[in-house]
C-alpha cells in the first residue's frame, strides 16, 4: 500500500542544504518524488510505504541541517501517482523575494578539519567552506541565493569544485561560495601605500610575521576590515590606543582555541558553548587575575571580550602566530565598519601600516556580534555576523508592509511582512554622515532582498534623532513609539507577552512624553498603552549631551541639587574637580535652565555614582562607568543606600552625600548596586505582574545577576539585544 504525501515547508530552508537533505532522506528510506525551492520556502513530494514515509517524516522534524530552522510545515495527503524516483526539480515560476536570507557563518568542523588535512585538496585553502558554513549575507547582491547573485560570481568554478557543487549527495551542494585555491578568490598582502609584498598562502605567513614584530595589520574578514595586532605586546596596544585616539574602550581579543581562552578567562560550560557555536560571537567572560595578556586590552574592568577564528583565514592566521591577537571592527571612531581596501587606506592611513585584502567583495558589511551569558541565557548587545539578519514568524492578519526604523544609537532596523518580523544586522551610532549613509544602504538591501517598500514607517518621539526626521520626510503611513515603552514591547515579543505587565526600563537616554529625557521608568503596560507609574527623580543635564562624557557634570548637577536643601558642605572635594570659572558657569546654566534638560536615567545615575566613587571623572564610551561600578562589586558586603518611592518618584540623590562620607570605592559601588536592587523590588511587589525588563542598564551582570536571584519572574530579552539595537522590534511590536 502506497501513500503520497505533500509538504510545504517555511524558514530558512534555502541556501542552507536543504534540498539535499530532503534528497538524500528520501533515497536512504526509498521514497520517489520530488523537492523544489518555491516563493515560500521548500515543496517535497514523497511516495513510497507508510512506514518509510514515517521515517521521513521524524527525520524531517529532528535532523535538520545546521543552519536551517523550519518555523511551519503544510503536510497533506493525495493520491499516489506512481514516481519512479526522486529528483531535485527546477523551481517553476520566479522564486520569490520572501525566503529568508541566513547570517555569514563561522567555519563548520568539518570543513575545518579539511583544511588541516595535508591530504585534502583544500588543506590550508583559506576560503574553504561548504553547505554547512561560510559567508551567506556578506556576499549576496539580491535573491535567488544562487552563485550569480553573489560576489562570487566572477568566479568560475574549476572540474572539481563544479562537480561537487552538481551532486546532491555531497556537502557542498549548491555551496555558492565553493572555491579552491585553483579557482575561488586571492588573498593579498600591501603596504598601505598599496605596494604588494605577498599573495595567497605566503601572504598569510608574512602577515603572522608582521604582526609578530609589533605591527598594527589590518585584514579583511567576513564581513569587514579588522584592525589587528599582538594581543600580549603592551606597547603595540598602547599604540593602537593613541592612533585610534581610543583611549579605554575594550578590545576584543581572538584565540586560536577554547584552551587558551580558559588560560586567560574564567568560563562557564554555557560560555564555552557559545564560544565555540557555530555563531562563534564575542563573549564577554571574566578576567583571570593571572594571564598573559597586554593589561591595556580592558583596562579598569574584570571582564574581556573573547572569541575565537571564525574563518578558514583567521584559523591559519593564528596557527602561525604562538599569542591571541586583537582583532576590531577596522573604522573611524562612530563609523561603520570599512569593507573596501580603498577606504582602509584613505580612513586608516597612520593606523595600519599593511593590510591584507582578497578580491571577493564584501556586499553587505557585518560586525562581530557580542554578548553575555547569563546563566543558560544570552544576553545579546550587539546583534551581527552569525545572528542577523533573522526573522521571527508573526502570524498576524497585517497585510501591510511595515518598516521600524529604530534609534539613534545602537540602531538596526526591523521589517514586518508577510508573517515575517526581520531584523537587520547593527548599523550602529547615527551620528555620522557615513553611519547614516549606512542605515540608508542597509534598508536598500532589505527592500530589495524582500521586495519590500513599506507602507508604514514605525519610529522614535524624539525629535533630534535621524531616524525620526528621516521617517518624517519619507511620506507614508507614520507611527511614533515612546522609547522605553518601545524597549519592555521588544521584549514582550520575544517572550510572546500579550497581558498586562510591569515594565521596568533602566537605561542611557531615551525622549520621554513630557519631553524631559527618561531612562529610569517604571510602566504598567500592554501592548496597546502605558502608565508610567514610577520614575527616578530627575536631574539636569548641564549642557545636554556634553555631560554623556563628561560625567563629572551629572555629579555637579546632583550637588546643585542637594545644595538647595542645606549648604553641601560636604562636596567641597568634589568641587575642586573643577575650575571654579567651570563651576559658576555650570551653576547658571543650571538656575537659569540654559541647555540643561531633565533627566531621570539610571545610566546616567550610575555616572554620578562612578564620579563619587572617585574612580572615573569622565567617560570615553558608552556604559565604561556601568562596567567600572560593577568591577569593584564586593559580594561580601550587603549593606545598601535607602533609596525610596515618594508617589512616584524615586528620591535617591540623598546618597551622595552618604558617598561622599563612605569614600572607598568598593563599598559606594556595592552598596549602590544593592540599593538599586533593593528598590526594584520595593516597586515592583507592588503590582501583582509579571516584570519584564529591558535597557542598556541591565547589561550590567552584576546587577541583572542580583535581580534574577530574587525572584524568577523577571523576563529578559535574549535573542533581541536589550539596548537600543532591539528599539526596532519594540517600535514593530507596537503597530502590529
Ligand atoms: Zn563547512
Ligand atoms: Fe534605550
Amino acid at each position: 500500500m502506497k501513500k503520497r504525501y505533500r509538504y510545504k515547508i517555511e524558514g530558512i530552508v534555502q541556501g542552507v542544504g536543504f534540498r539535499p537533505f530532503v534528497y538524500q532522506t528520501a533515497l536512504s528510506n526509498a521514497l520517489f518524488g520530488y523537492v523544489l525551492n518555491d516563493s515560500n520556502g521548500v515543496e517535497v513530494e514523497v511516495e513510497g510505504r507508510l512506514k518509510d514515509l514515517k521515517n521521513f517524516d521524524a527525520t524531517l522534524h529532528s535532523h535538520l541541517p545546521p543552519l536551517s530552522r523550519v518555523d511551519f510545515i503544510d503536510k497533506v495527503e493525495l493520491e499516489p501517482c506512481g514516481y519512479i524516483d526522486f529528483e531535485i526539480r527546477k523551481s517553476g515560476e520566479k522564486e520569490s523575494k520572501s525566503t529568508l536570507i541566513s547570517p555569514d557563518m563561522s567555519i563548520c568542523d568539518d570543513c575545518y578539519r579539511e583544511l588541516k588535512d595535508t591530504s585534502n585538496f583544500r588543506h590550508n585553502y583559506f576560503f574553504i567552506n561548504c553547505t554547512n558554513c561560510g559567508p551567506r549575507y556578506s556576499i549576496i547582491k539580491t535573491v535567488p541565493y544562487d552563485r550569480v547573485n553573489t560576489s562570487m560570481s566572477k568566479f568560475v568554478m574549476c572540474k572539481k569544485c563544479e562537480s561537487e557543487y552538481k551532486n546532491p549527495l555531497d556537502r557542498r551542494y549548491h555551496a555558492q561560495p565553493i572555491s579552491c585555491a585553483d579557482c575561488g578568490p586571492e588573498l593579498f598582502l600591501r603596504s598601505i601605500k598599496g605596494d604588494l609584498i605577498a599573495k595567497n598562502f605566503s601572504a598569510i605567513e608574512k602577515l603572522a610575521l608582521l604582526i609578530q614584530k609589533g605591527n598594527i595589520v589590518a585584514m579583511k574578514g567576513m564581513g569587514g576590515f579588522h584592525l589587528i595586532c599582538d594581543a600580549s605586546n603592551d606597547d603595540v596596544v598602547s599604540k593602537l590606543r593613541e592612533r585610534k585616539n581610543r583611549p579605554t574602550k575594550p578590545f576584543a581579543v581572538m584565540f586560536e582555541s577554547i584552551d587558551d581562552i580558559k588560560k586567560n578567562c574564567h568560563l562557564s560550560l554555557s560560555e564555552e558553548k557559545m564560544i565555540t557555536s557555530i555563531q562563534r560571537p564575542i563573549v564577554l567572560v571574566k578576567k583571570r587575575l593571572k594571564q598573559n595578556l597586554s593589561s591595556k586590552i580592558a583596562p579598569y574592568i574584570d571582564r574581556l571580550g573573547v572569541f575565537l577564528a571564525y574563518t578558514p583565514l583567521h584559523v591559519l592566521l593564528l596557527e602561525k602566530l604562538k599569542n591571541p591577537i586583537i582583532a576590531t571592527s577596522a573604522n573611524l571612531s562612530g563609523e561603520p565598519i570599512i569593507t573596501d581596501a580603498n577606504e582602509l587606506k584613505s580612513s586608516l592611513h597612520g593606523v595600519v601600516e599593511y593590510y591584507l585584502d582578497y578580491n571577493r567583495e564584501i556586499v553587505n558589511a557585518s560586525d562581530d556580534s557580542v554578548l553575555q551569558m547569563i546563566g543558560e541565557r544570552t544576553l545579546m548587545m550587539r546583534s551581527s555576523r552569525g545572528f542577523t539578519p533573522t526573522s521571527f514568524r508573526y502570524e498576524s492578519g497585517q497585510k501591510k508592509h511595515i518598516l521600524a526604523v529604530g534609534a539613534h544609537q545602537k540602531n538596526s532596523i526591523a521589517l514586518y511582512l508577510n508573517n515575517q518580523i526581520i531584523l537587520s544586522p547593527y548599523i550602529g551610532d547615527l551620528d555620522s554622515i557615513k553611519s547614516c549613509e549606512f542605515f540608508e544602504r542597509t534598508l536598500e538591501v532589505f527592500k530589495r532582498l524582500y521586495d519590500f517598500s513599506p507602507e508604514v514607517i514605525v519610529c522614535d518621539k524624539h525629535p533630534n534623532y535621524f531616524t525620526t526626521n528621516w521617517a518624517k520626510k519619507q511620506g507614508v503611513e507614520l507611527f511614533q513609539v515612546q522609547h522605553h515603552y518601545a524597549h519592555i514591547l521588544s521584549c514582550m515579543f520575544e517572550h510572546n507577552i500579550d497581558r498586562e505587565v510591569l515594565g521596568v526600563a533602566w537605561d542611557g537616554t531615551g525622549y520621554g512624553d513630557d519631553s524631559t529625557i527618561w531612562g529610569g521608568e517604571f510602566f504598567v503596560c500592554d501592548r496597546k498603552s502605558y502608565k508610567r507609574v514610577a520614575y527616578f527623580e530627575p536631574f539636569s543635564l548641564l549642557g545636554g549631551d556634553r555631560s554623556i562624557k563628561d560625567i563629572k557634570r551629572v555629579a555637579l548637577s546632583m550637588i546643585f541639587d542637594l545644595e538647595k536643601d542645606d549648604n553641601g558642605d560636604s562636596f567641597e572635594e568634589f568641587k575642586k574637580l573643577f575650575e571654579p570659572s567651570e563651576i559658576s558657569l555650570l551653576k547658571q546654566m543650571y538656575q537659569k535652565n540654559i541647555n540643561s534638560p531633565k533627566c531621570s536615567s539610571v545610566g546616567r545615575i550610575f555616572d554620578a555614582v562612578a564620579v563619587f566613587s572617585g574612580v572615573c571623572q569622565s567617560v570615553t564610551y558608552d556604559g565604561e562607568s556601568g562596567l567600572i561600578i560593577e568591577s569593584l562589586y564586593d559580594e561580601n558586603i550587603k549593606d545598601c543606600y535607602e533609596i525610596y518611592l515618594d508617589g512616584e518618584v524615586i528620591r535617591y540623590k540623598h546618597i551622595f552625600k552618604e558617598m561622599a562620607k563612605d569614600k572607598n570605592p568598593t563599598l559606594i559601588a556595592t552598596k549602590f548596586i544593592n540599593s538599586l536592587v533593593d528598590i526594584f523590588f520595593k516597586i515592583t511587589q507592588k503590582y501583582d505582574l509579571d516584570i519584564v525588563i529591558s535597557g542598556g542598564v541591565f547589561q550590567n551582570r552584576t546587577l541583572l545577576e542580583r535581580l534574577l536571584k530574587k525572584s524568577k519572574n523577571i523576563y529578559f530579552p535574549h535573542k533581541i539585544p536589550i539596548n537600543d539595537g532591539g528599539i526596532a522590534i519594540g517600535q514593530l511590536y507596537a503597530y502590529m
